[in-house]
Order: structure tokens, then sequence, then C-alpha cells
């Protein structure tokens, strides 16, 4: 079991642990900033020990971190952490931003529905299904109305609650998700309902700035694919 330290604070980008295992190329420690590929969001990368951490994966309970070269680790080591921030900072505006972005389109279509998101430092993409269809103007409309959301400084609180439920919460319910049973995560945007979400977001909304909203190459299944990116990454 890796101790999540992303969960309590996204902010931190160093911290100290124990090396528990060295398997491979790939190191667990007892308590990790690295936040591991899951629910869409990209692994972070950094360096463990001044060791190259090139992706961050989950194994179970644990949070595997690939390294460049593990020959200098043994277990029982305290190691030095430092994720790659500029990297992880961009994940964290982007990944809020379409979270804005999903409750923009839901406000030009009602029983619009995402699926298969996928967020790193680049973009972030849903695979939308709607039951208007999203002309150019409207698809401008919702970029429009995301920056809007964007530019009202809302904050982003995150919380974890019981709930009866947990079981059937994508997050708690994964492998090696982490989570403590019989718990789900929420966060919420100022406004706005509460959702349930493992990742990692900006405190306010005008952490994120203006976003470039467009169609990315057709999904296939009548999905249409929609992209975020920073317009100043
Ligand atoms: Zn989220």
């Amino acid at each position: 079991m890796t101790e999540r330290l992303f969960w309590k604070d996204a902010y931190a980008r160093e911290f100290d642990a124990a090396v528990v295992a060295v398997r491979g190329n790939a190191l667990v420690l007892d308590a990790t900033l690295f936040f591991p590929e899951g629910g869409g969001q990209a692994g972070d990368t950094g360096t463990i020990g001044g060791v190259k951490v090139v992706d961050t994966r989950k194994e179970g309970d644990g949070v595997l971190h690939l390294v460049a070269d593990a020959s200098s680790f043994s277990v029982g080591q305290t190691v030095h952490g430092v994720i790659d921030w500029e990297r992880r900072y961009k994940i964290m505006r982007l990944h809020t931003a379409a979270h804005v972005g999903f409750f923009a389109l839901r406000e030009f279509d009602a029983g619009c529905t995402a699926s298969s998101g996928r967020v790193d430092d680049e973009k972030e993409r849903s695979d939308y299904t709607f039951m208007k269809e999203l002309t150019p103007e409207a698809l401008a409309a919702a970029e429009a109305r995301t920056n809007e959301i964007i530019s009202r400084n809302l904050g982003v609180r995150i919380w974890f609650e019981e709930s009866e439920g947990a079981e059937t919460n994508p997050w708690t319910r994964a492998p090696g998700s982490g989570f403590p049973a019989g718990l789900r995560r929420k966060w919420q945007i100022d406004g706005f309902e509460a959702m349930d979400c493992g990742g990692t977001h900006v405190r306010n909304t005008s952490e994120i700035g203006v976003v470039r909203m467009s169609k990315g190459k057709n999904p296939g299944g009548g999905k249409k694919r929609i992209e975020i990116r920073l317009a100043d990454p």
C-alpha cells in the first residue's frame, strides 16, 4: 500500500519516502506524490533520488515508479522525490478545465454524456454522445461559456465522504485505486454540482486561464471527440 500524498496536497512538489520494493526498473515507496496513470489522467514524471522517473502506474494498492535505472536503490532506503511540477500543473489546469467544459456542453445539450476522458500536459480529450447536433457555432459557444465560467475565479473544493454507493464509484471499485473502503472522493466547483473524481485539480478556476475547445478525430460509435488545450500553456 502506497500512501497517496497527492490527495492530501495536490500542490506539494517534493517528499521523502522509504523504498518498500524494487522490481526491475520499478520502485514502490511507502508514500508518494507521483500520481499514477488512472481515471484518464496521465502518470507523473520527475526524479527520485536524482534518477529520472519516466512514468507512474498503479499495481494493486501500490504505486509503481518506472525509473531510468533502479540499480542504485535498495529496500528500506529513504529517498527524496521531486515531481515535474511544470508538467503536473498543466495537467491539473487541463483536468479542471475538462470538468468546466463538461458543464458548458451540458448546458448546450442536457442529455449529453462523456466517456473515455484522457488528460496529459498537452491536451484533454473526452468522447461525447450528444442528443443535439454539435455545429461549429455550438462548439464556439461552448468554448466561450467554458472561458466565461473559468473567468469567474470559482473555488474548487475536494473532500472524501462515506457513501453507500462507494462500491459503484469507478474510482473506488477500480483495482489498486488506493481508495479507503466505503469512501468516495468528491470535488465541487462553486455553484455547480458535486461529482466524483480521483484526479488532481487546481484550487481556483482562475489558475486555468483561457482554453481552446476543438473537435478531435472521429472516435466512432456516433461519438464526438472534444479536445481542450490551454491558450497560454
Ligand atoms: Zn477531476
